[in-house]
């Protein structure tokens, strides 16, 4: 049996003169770093960040998002709920604004998604043909959230995935103008800075928050979708595909983030079964029925739930 080795009895630590002034110093240097970082950012406030950029930004990731999420995503792909025209076009306007696409490519790569999910066709599954390991996982990851952006071999033919909206002449007109709604969706944010601020130093602000820091939280925000919701996360119902619930995430994506359920139910018009299940879009859509301005809601029953509920 061995007898207990302090510190003091090894030969090999080397004795602290003043253990208290030596504690002293590094905390010194730990946290003196940190307290400037502070003070940077409170510069940066003081000077170039302001309310109104970030009441831009606020604004402009609402509306834009929910374009998406509302527009693009429940009702033009999975049409979870009809609507009129007028809504019709004032989604596929804030959503062509988010700069994803036009609508028209938008929805047909992502029901093909929904075709081929997770096998061979998915145009951004982060499982399909990326190897295994550590290093398969991420190479998945990474196309899944932004490389299949940059490649074509699997992208939904418009005429086959969405000839719905080929026939539809006022999505049609938006699809076919994506590039005016995407200058709108930056005029807009400087138009609002130089309202809210006063000046046009504060239009230039806020088209750089509302418009590009904006786009960029609100892109990667969505490419999560793709690439973390069909990696991490719970999955409560059975749906012979890899996506997953990600409680976190639905802050962030107005509640898409509930992906499993989505996957299990692709029309409902919520994302978010149950009810502490954060999902603002779902609000969106009542508010619209409760208004009069959306119809025929897609519900999916608690019996339908429980049928698909995974072992
Ligand atoms: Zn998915
Ligand atoms: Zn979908």
């Amino acid at each position: 049996m061995s007898a207990t080795i302090t510190p003091t009895d090894r030969d090999d630590v080397q004795p602290v003169a003043n253990e208290t002034l030596d504690r002293f110093l590094t905390g010194t240097v730990t946290v003196i770093p940190v307290l400037c970082l502070g003070v940077v950012g409170w510069q940066l406030w003081a000077e170039v960040l302001g309310w109104s950029d970030l009441i831009v930004f606020a604004i402009m990731y609402v509306v834009t998002g929910l374009g998406v999420t509302v527009g693009f995503h429940r009702l033009f792909t999975h049409r979870s709920f009809k609507t009129g025209k007028t809504v019709r076009a004032i989604l596929a306007i804030l959503g062509s604004a988010a700069i994803e696409g036009p609508v028209i490519s938008w929805v047909a790569d992502h029901r093909k998604h929904h075709a081929f999910s997770d096998k061979e066709g998915d145009p951004h599954s982060p499982h399909v043909d990326r190897g295994s390991g550590v290093t398969g996982a991420l190479k998945g990851l990474l196309h899944a959230h932004v490389g299949w952006l940059f490649i074509h071999t699997q992208r939904g033919l418009k005429t086959r995935y969405a000839p719905d909206l080929l026939a539809d002449p006022v999505v049609r007109k938006i699809s076919d103008t994506f590039v005016v709604w995407v200058i709108a969706g930056l005029a807009a944010p400087f138009v609002l800075g130089w309202l809210i601020g006063g000046t046009v130093a504060d239009g230039l602000t806020g088209l750089l928050w509302g418009g590009a820091v904006r786009m960029l939280v609100l892109h990667h925000a969505t490419y999560s979708i793709n690439s973390l919701c069909h990696f991490f996360g719970r999955r409560r119902f059975k749906t012979g595909d890899e996506s997953r619930n990600l409680f976190w995430l639905s802050f962030f994506t107005f509640g898409e983030a509930w992906h499993n359920n989505h996957h299990a139910f692709p029309t409902s018009a919520r994302h978010g079964m149950r009810a502490w299940q954060f999902d603002p879009s779902a609000w969106v859509i009542w508010a619209l029925e409760k208004t009069g301005l959306a119809w025929d809601v897609v519900k999916i029953s608690p019996e339908r739930q429980a049928a698909k509920l995974a072992a």
